[in-house]
């Protein structure tokens, strides 16, 4: 080998020392899933990953570093669920992933030639030491009640059937136990509805509904609801009579001491349960409508929901009195989202207040 051509070799090998760095070219971030692609082959030992304990008011966050550098987009922020997702380049040599959270969660990190994937926060049922959550989904109205009526007279029974069939499956699908209400065009009273969660024991009692408003309002949006104590003597009556079978047997003090307690544990944990689907069913459904309002996590006094026996939440998936809305709501693609949304929620739900 001549001198130049040593020479040439030599340059080229410091060249390719310089270019070395692994390139990261490309990245997707699907529900509870990041997706990153390299230009080349990616080796375990140039990934280091992490965990930043929270502090007081710090969230959970789990880092992964990579021996990598951006070919292109610098930096991403943004949500996969309840996980927020930040890439940089931390320095010369290390780009940086933070996955955070309020509560803590587990990632699942797998590397097949160049493509890197963070699984996040998915290890459902494994999660609750072989315990299969079991969850009542209620599909408002039906048979002679209609609910609310749209803008060209589509009926609110209708659509919330589809979205509860398609969540029901998607649930079941990701190993929970599932009991509809109904799964046909039927009348069901309002306290059956409430009993059948309480005679299976279900763990969490989910209500979905379409809203209403009548023009002139061009009210939009999603909103999630959870029963909040009974304010009204009504409702305390109301709230005593369902709980009656617990309290039977209490003096009249206790009876109303136990009452309090009941509710007050309840409604917690309804409104975590509120929060984690109204944040998931915005997720998903701007996946699909980027404008999707936010109505917000709301308290209201709901019958449907003052005889469950557990944390139980009523959903408005949107207003079938917008005419622009209505038309989302009708469509197929969009009444999944919902339901991924709906049932990914429930699943943050789990994962957030079972883990140990
Ligand atoms: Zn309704």
């Amino acid at each position: 080998m001549g001198k130049i051509a040593k020479f040439a070799i030599g340059f080229l090998a410091l060249f390719a020392a310089q270019l070395n760095a692994q390139k990261i070219t490309r990245y997707q971030l699907e529900p509870n899933k990041l997706v990153v692609e390299f230009e080349s082959a990616l080796n375990a030992s140039d990934i280091n990953d992490f965990i930043i304990n929270p502090t007081q008011n710090d969230p959970y966050r789990r880092v992964v570093d990579i021996k990598a550098v951006y070919a292109d987009k610098p930096f991403i922020d943004s949500k996969s669920g309840s996980v927020a997702v930040k890439i940089a380049q931390f320095n010369a040599k290390i780009a940086r992933i933070v996955l955070s959270r309020e509560d803590k969660f587990d990632i699942a990190i797998s590397i097949a030639a160049n493509v890197l994937t963070i699984e996040f926060a998915t290890k459902k049922i494994e999660l609750f030491g072989g315990y299969k959550p079991v969850v009542t989904i209620d599909a408002g109205h039906g048979g002679r009640d209609a609910g609310a009526i749209g803008v060209n007279k589509q009926q609110e029974k209708e659509i919330v059937l589809k979205v509860a069939i398609l969540t029901a499956k998607i649930l079941r699908d990701r190993g929970f136990e599932v009991a509809m209400t109904r799964e046909n065009d039927k009348y069901v009273a309002l306290q059956s509805r409430t009993s059948l969660a309480n005679k299976i024991k279900a763990d969490i009692f989910v209500s979905i509904h379409a809203n209403a408003c009548p023009p002139p309002s061009k009210l939009e949006g999603i909103e999630t609801y959870f029963l909040s104590p009974a304010k009204s003597d009504r409702a305390k009556e109301v709230a005593a009579l369902e709980n009656s079978v617990v309290v039977d047997n209490m003096e009249k003090y206790s009876k109303e001491a136990f009452l309090n307690f009941l509710n007050r544990e309840m409604v917690v944990s309804s409104n975590k349960l509120a929060i984690d689907i109204q944040r998931s069913l915005l997720f998903y459904a701007r996946q699909k409508y980027a404008k999707t309002v936010d109505g917000g996590v709301r308290e209201g006094p709901f019958w449907v929901l003052t005889g469950a026996q557990m944390p139980s939440v009523l959903v408005e998936i949107g207003y079938v009195t917008n005419k622009e809305e209505i038309k989302r709501l009708l469509d197929p693609a969009y009444q999944r989202a919902l339901a991924e949304g709906i049932a990914l929620g429930v699943e943050s739900y789990f994962i957030n207040n079972l883990h140990p």
